[in-house]
């Protein structure tokens, strides 16, 4: 595929997601206390983060208002956190976050499947803060 053609379809993806997001439920009952904002692009986003008796997350919801990618991101990191144990979604954060970073420039690994969406948001770093915001209000919600 022509590298053009590539980026209009994670372009697609990421949109599909911000039109119909994955998990994003009125979660008004939760604090505003545990809002996390992006000031520079006016991303705000919490969670709900449930775990069952097997140690496994079976519930992660978010709500808030969100650009495309921060919407899209929060709806991607849903889908892939969900049945994981809370160690496992904290190393899992932790690369993502190395990847997004520049730290680690392997890029998302293919495996992680849509996630891959994301990797190319590495060359703006003004978005980099918009992907990242909902993974960091993770950490923060499974160490609280
Ligand atoms: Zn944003």
């Amino acid at each position: 595929m022509r590298q053009g053609d590539l980026d209009d379809l994670y372009m697609e993806i990421i949109l599909d997601h911000y039109r119909s997001p994955r998990n994003k439920a009125d979660l008004s009952h939760v604090s505003d206390q545990s809002l996390h904002e992006n000031p520079s692009c006016g991303d705000t986003v919490k969670l709900e983060v449930l775990t069952g008796e097997n140690g496994r997350i079976h519930t992660l919801r978010f709500d808030g208002h969100g650009c495309a990618i921060s919407t899209a991101s929060a709806s991607l990191m849903s889908e892939r956190l969900i049945g994981k144990t809370p160690n496992e979604a904290r190393s899992f954060i932790q690369t993502f976050l190395k990847i997004l970073r520049g730290e680690d420039d392997r890029g998302i690994p293919e495996e992680w499947g849509d996630l891959v969406v994301l990797g190319g948001i590495r060359q703006f770093p003004m978005r980099v803060k918009c992907a990242t915001l909902p993974w960091h209000a993770m950490e923060k919600t499974l160490s609280s």
